[in-house]
């Protein structure tokens, strides 16, 4: 009889769960619309050619872009050989043949900009080219070689800091910073070219990804505009996206992780947070701390979304999408690390 009852519980919960799923799938996916993409970014995408599924653009000095509008990669052509810049793991297998249409010098050097395997995660298409060197900070190849990913290759010669890659009379400058990944993230920097590389920070034409392109240390993340804007050069390549940049995109970038930051920092240090657990109290009871502290968070969080977003959302791509995000990422650093 307990059986049948506990069986005929199971039956209409069971029902109930099934009922609902779809239901609520569909109210989340109803209720948030977002501003489309600005008319003049959409202008700016890439014509990609289906049957290939990526472009190529010569950006000057013999550095030539590669994007499928949502990854980017680049290569410089030398007299001696092709040093090439990431290999995403979208399109990484067809740039051995996109190079080789632009040159029939070999691939001879590959760097890699970080760890992630949406940006090296195609370098195992390079695995059987001869003598390649695979170039990378020590602290990427430890972890690669923990990893043991077969898409990821290991790099075979690594530095601590910088490196300059020479190759056909043309240079390349790499350096380290940790703006973005845990191991180490690089500004790969084509003086001869004006052009430079620094992955997952910058989107040209749209707000930073998700917390600040997924940051790990927004401290870094901070002085990273600072340190690009000390180089010289005209093409800016961020890794993601619809169209390389130039130094107005870096600018813009700072200007709106500058306006997050201090309006956050601004609104938190400001916000009577006794009063907004007190009111915070009366519904969720006194004694549920969490629930207290996420209300005082969640208060800031909302009034700097608040703030913001009229100021930002027609100048950047997608800061409706991102924006909660960011504050967020802001937050941490405002309440855990920064001084008052
Ligand atoms: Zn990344």
């Amino acid at each position: 009889m307990i059986v049948t009852r506990c069986r005929r519980i199971i039956a209409i919960l069971m029902f109930a769960v099934i009922w609902w799923l779809p239901a609520l799938g569909q109210s989340s996916s109803e209720e948030k619309a977002y501003v489309p993409v600005l008319p003049s970014v959409k202008a700016k995408f890439w014509k990609i050619d289906p049957a290939l599924a990526y472009a190529v653009k010569d950006v000057g000095g013999g550095v030539y872009v590669i994007s499928d509008n949502m990854w980017q990669s680049a290569f410089l052509v030398t007299d001696d050989g092709v040093v090439v810049f990431d290999a995403p793991a979208t399109f990484g297998s067809k740039i051995p043949s996109a190079i080789a249409k632009v040159t029939d010098k070999p691939i001879k050097i590959l760097v890699y900009s970080h760890i992630h395997k949406d940006h090296i995660g195609g370098s195992v298409a390079f695995k059987n080219i001869k003598g390649l060197q695979i170039v990378a900070l020590e602290s990427v190849a430890e972890f690669l070689k923990e990893m043991n990913d077969p898409n990821r290759l290991v790099p075979n010669v690594t530095f601590q800091s910088s490196k300059t890659i020479t190759l056909g009379g043309k240079t390349v400058e790499l350096t380290r910073h940790f703006y973005h990944s845990n191991e180490g993230d690089l500004f790969i920097y084509v003086p001869q070219a004006k052009f430079m590389m620094a992955v997952d920070c910058v989107t040209p034409g749209y707000a930073p990804f998700h917390g600040f392109d997924i940051t790990t240390n927004f401290h870094e993340y901070l002085k990273l505009f600072d340190e690009l804007e000390r180089y010289d050069f005209d093409t800016f390549v961020g890794g993601h996206l619809t169209d390389v940049g130039s130094k107005k995109d870096v600018e813009i970038t700072k200007e709106f992780t500058y306006d997050v930051y201090n309006t956050v920092k601004r609104i938190h240090n400001n916000l009577d947070q006794n009063a907004v657990a007190a009111e915070a109290a009366k519904t969720v009871g006194a004694d549920n701390e969490f629930a207290l502290f996420k209300a005082v968070l969640d208060r800031v969080t909302d009034d700097s979304v608040r703030e913001l977003q009229p100021r930002w959302i027609d100048r950047l791509a997608g800061v409706d999408v991102w924006l909660p995000s960011h504050v967020w990422t802001a937050l941490i650093y405002v309440r855990w690390d920064d001084k008052e």
